[in-house]
């Protein structure tokens, strides 16, 4: 087999912590039962599996367990916020950012079909939204503000906190994508300010397929369930839950609560110094130094490079991205780039470096190491 490229894709997607895997295999066989079984042993060992896992989620973002909603990922999370508060009454207006996951964008776009006024914010050259701007945009009729915290491309953060206390004088439900954020920064959804928000499992070293939505209470009310059965998560997400993905997720929940700090201080540090050391290369242009940023991420501009040849050297290399891995088949610019007023061959030269817990300080040399010797080829070219 040939040697394996250095990962360097954590923003994709990470691998199971072995922790995490150890706690889910008994619940795929010996411990298979349904948790909805409310009359017999092995339902009542998967509910209390479930119990425990909601705790630890819970724990994480300084929630209650039963204001959380399981649900298959973060983007079908996004869609039941989406969706299951624009619906009925039909929303006049939502405000959002143009840097937002697609998963929220597209959406969105529905609902904007389906008549709803969508505002999206615009981003500076270091992906900031204004929050004047942000204050602006707000009308009497703005039902949903959706907002994330970290973005998984550049790693910029929104002050979530500042404009969630700008928009208090509306009635708008504020929402936050915390899908790049969880478990990487601290999170607490009551000093956030949050009424909804969003993360899911395979990003914190879990497993994928499990995500959640957390509902501030009283805001369930307004939410119109978008899978619809067995009644399971309270009524508003029916279908029998993913136990192992769960009990997964729950434990990864709780690594990241232990390890969460220490993570940081690490691979802020090997971040730090990667960008450091890349500075040599006169052609490299670090995406957004001057924004508030999560640890794990570097997004590095080759101006004057052709973003495929290049790729198509590194990949042997190093495993990276220059779009977010979920847009499409197809390499499209990167829509966040461009709305931080970078050209369309800007953004196809725009590399996303991301680093997590396995990630050694020689993985990260090497790679320097190989980024040098590759964007010395294709200028030989
Ligand atoms: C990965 C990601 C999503 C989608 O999450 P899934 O669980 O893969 O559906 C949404 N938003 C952000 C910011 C992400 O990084």
């Amino acid at each position: 087999m040939p040697k394996q490229p250095i990962y360097l894709d954590y923003c994709a997607t990470t691998p199971v912590d072995k922790r995490v895997m150890d706690k889910m295999i008994p619940y795929f066989s010996g411990k298979f039962g349904n948790p909805s079984s409310r009359e017999h042993l092995f339902g009542w060992m998967a509910e209390e599996a479930v119990s425990e896992a909601r705790e630890a989620c819970a724990t994480l973002i300084g929630s209650k367990p039963e204001e959380l909603i399981f649900t298959s990922g973060a983007t079908e999370a996004i869609n039941l916020a989406l969706r299951g508060v624009a619906e009925d009454p039909p929303l006049k207006h939502i405000v959002s950012v143009k840097t937002e996951h697609k998963a929220m964008l597209d959406t969105l776009k529905v609902l904007e079909r389906r008549g709803t006024e969508v505002s999206l914010l615009p981003v500076d050259g270091q992906g900031r939204i204004d929050p004047d701007e942000f204050s602006n945009c707000l009308r009497p009729d703005t039902g949903l503000i959706a907002v994330m915290l970290g973005n998984n491309e550049t790693g910029v953060m929104h002050p979530i906190k500042e404009l969630a206390a700008r928009a208090k004088a509306s009635s708008a439900l504020f929402f936050c994508d915390a899908t790049q954020s969880a478990g990487r920064i601290p999170i607490d959804v009551k000093e956030l300010d949050v009424d909804l928000l969003v993360f899911s499992g395979h990003k914190l070293y879990g497993p994928k397929g499990v995500g959640l939505l957390y509902c501030r209470p009283g805001v369930k009310e307004h939410l119109a369930a978008q899978l619809t059965g067995g009644g399971q998560e309270q009524g508003l997400r029916s279908g029998t839950l993913n136990v192992p993905a769960i009990v997964g997720f729950g434990e990864a929940c709780s690594l990241a609560i232990r390890r969460q700090q220490e993570d940081t201080v690490y691979l802020s540090g090997l971040r730090d110094d990667f960008e450091e050391q890349v500075r040599v290369h006169a052609d490299v242009y670090i995406h957004s130094v001057e924004a508030p940023r999560l640890p794990h991420v570097s997004n590095l501009l080759f101006r004057e490079t052709d973003g495929a040849a290049l790729m198509a050297r590194l990949r042997k290399f190093i495993a990276c991205s220059r779009s977010s891995a979920c847009s499409s088949v197809m390499v499209e610019p990167s829509h966040v780039i461009r709305a931080m007023h970078f050209t369309e061959e800007e953004a196809l030269a725009s590399f996303r470096f991301s680093f997590g817990r396995p990630t050694t300080r020689e993985e990260a040399s090497d790679a320097l190491r190989h980024l040098a010797d590759c964007l010395e080829a294709i200028k030989q070219e």
